[in-house]
């Protein structure tokens, strides 16, 4: 059942058809066999692309879509509803886009900003490694200073579109401590930049996940983002964005898993009478359905927060947290409203449950969310 969405402006409303016009005769028809198979889907992200939808939220100048962020992520809501894979991959685009944005210099951007905008391309934001998730302050990959340059030299992990992507936002090493961390803007052909097999996952299979290895490339000085030192401050305040855009696909897949439910308990009858007029059954659904509610209004308010030029960062954290949470919960219950079936291959719901748990652990796990959300109480 389509949303009734409150958009602000007709040309919002357009966008979200046409997002679900293209989720119809492009997505739809792909996830169930790509998911299953963990083949990459040629073809879909040019078509999102060329629909502008992978640059939404950036200015027209730069080539894109000047939306409010409240309007960017209702389109990803909806694109997740279809496919969470893709809406996490055209998020974390978004969010490879930010650094360069934001603290680029008019000569950087004018460089590369418009083909990264351009929906021919696709970005990866690499911060991570394999013993520095949470604690992303521990990384150990290296940009060491030479003539006219850096070269890199360590192993970068759990990078999604890795290998895929035409562009690396990385975070590595200049110097020492929290402070010695820098932003770069790697191309994908950069010699001495290798990627590791995609991640066996448990879901979000056809878009892959993989470790980078950087063995003495070497990157032009003018590819470095920001200041040296700063690089923390850009990957986490890119993050703040990108948060949203993780509560808006999680709001998504429940959304989408609550729909399957309600459609279902409308169906199937048990003891002679469909199993949504049975109050106990009923009350599951209305409590998805409450929690779907609360997911999507977080991510607005801290959306419009953003959209105001409003601090942001602690209502991006409680989206990210109430909105994935209640995707883990929805999609399981989801799955009881199913009974035996639910568990079973034949219906999308055990996917969406598969789907929804990463969302509680990527870009912040929930614990690290509510860390930052306790640090705001302390410092208000
Ligand atoms: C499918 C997938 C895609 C990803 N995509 C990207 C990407 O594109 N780019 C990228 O840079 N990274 C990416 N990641 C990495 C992701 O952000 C990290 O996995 C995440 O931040 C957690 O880090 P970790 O796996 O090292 O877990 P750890 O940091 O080792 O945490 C393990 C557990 O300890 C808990 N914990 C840790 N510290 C604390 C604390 N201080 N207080 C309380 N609990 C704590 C955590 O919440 C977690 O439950 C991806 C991960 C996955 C699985």
């Amino acid at each position: 059942m389509a949303v009734d969405r409150m958009l602000p402006t007709d040309e919002a409303r357009e966008l979200i058809e046409l997002t679900r016009d293209i989720a119809d005769k492009v997505l739809e028809p792909r996830v169930a066999e790509s998911e299953k198979t963990g083949v990459f889907p040629e073809g879909v992200f040019p078509a999102l692309g060329a629909a502008g939808l992978l640059s939404l939220p950036y200015p027209e100048e730069f080539g894109g879509g000047e939306q409010p962020y409240e309007v960017y992520l209702q389109v990803l809501e909806e694109i997740a509803s279809r496919w969470a894979a893709i809406a996490v991959a055209v998020s974390v685009h978004g969010l490879s886009c930010h650094p360069l944005f934001t603290y680029g210099t008019d000569d950087q951007k004018r460089q590369w900003l418009e083909t990264m905008l351009s929906g021919e391309t696709i970005g990866a934001y690499s911060l991570s490694e394999a013993h520095a998730g949470s604690d992303a302050a521990a990384l150990r990959c290296r940009a060491t200073p030479v003539d006219g340059g850096y070269t890199l030299n360590g192993t970068k992990a759990w990078i999604t579109n890795g290998g895929r992507a035409d562009f690396y936002t990385l975070f590595a090493r200049t110097g020492e401590g929290s402070r010695g961390i820098s932003c770069f803007l790697v191309p994908a052909d950069t010699e001495g930049l290798s990627f590791g097999k995609p991640e066996e996952k448990m879901g979000l299979r056809a878009v892959p996940t993989t470790t980078a290895a950087y063995d003495a490339a070497f990157l032009p000085a003018e590819r470095r983002i920001g200041e040296e030192g700063q690089g923390l401050s850009i990957a986490f305040s890119a993050l703040d964005a990108g948060r949203l855009g993780i509560a808006a696909v999680a709001t998504g897949v429940a959304q989408r898993a609550l729909d399957e439910a309600v459609a279902y308990a409308k169906e199937r009858e048990a003891f002679g009478r469909r199993i949504i007029d049975h109050q106990g059954l009923g009350f599951v659904l209305a409590d998805m359905a409450a929690a779907v509610d609360t997911a999507r209004a977080t991510y607005l308010d801290a959306a419009r927060r953003r959209d105001a030029g409003l601090p942001y960062s602690r209502q991006a954290s409680v989206a990210k947290l109430v909105a994935t949470d209640a995707a883990m919960k929805v999609t399981t219950d989801a799955v009881q409203v199913f009974g035996g079936f639910g568990y079973t291959q034949d219906f999308p719901v055990e996917r969406y449950m598969r789907e929804a748990k990463v969302m509680q652990i990527f870009e912040g796990t929930n614990q690290i969310q509510r860390l930052v959300i306790a640090r705001h109480l302390a410092d208000s």
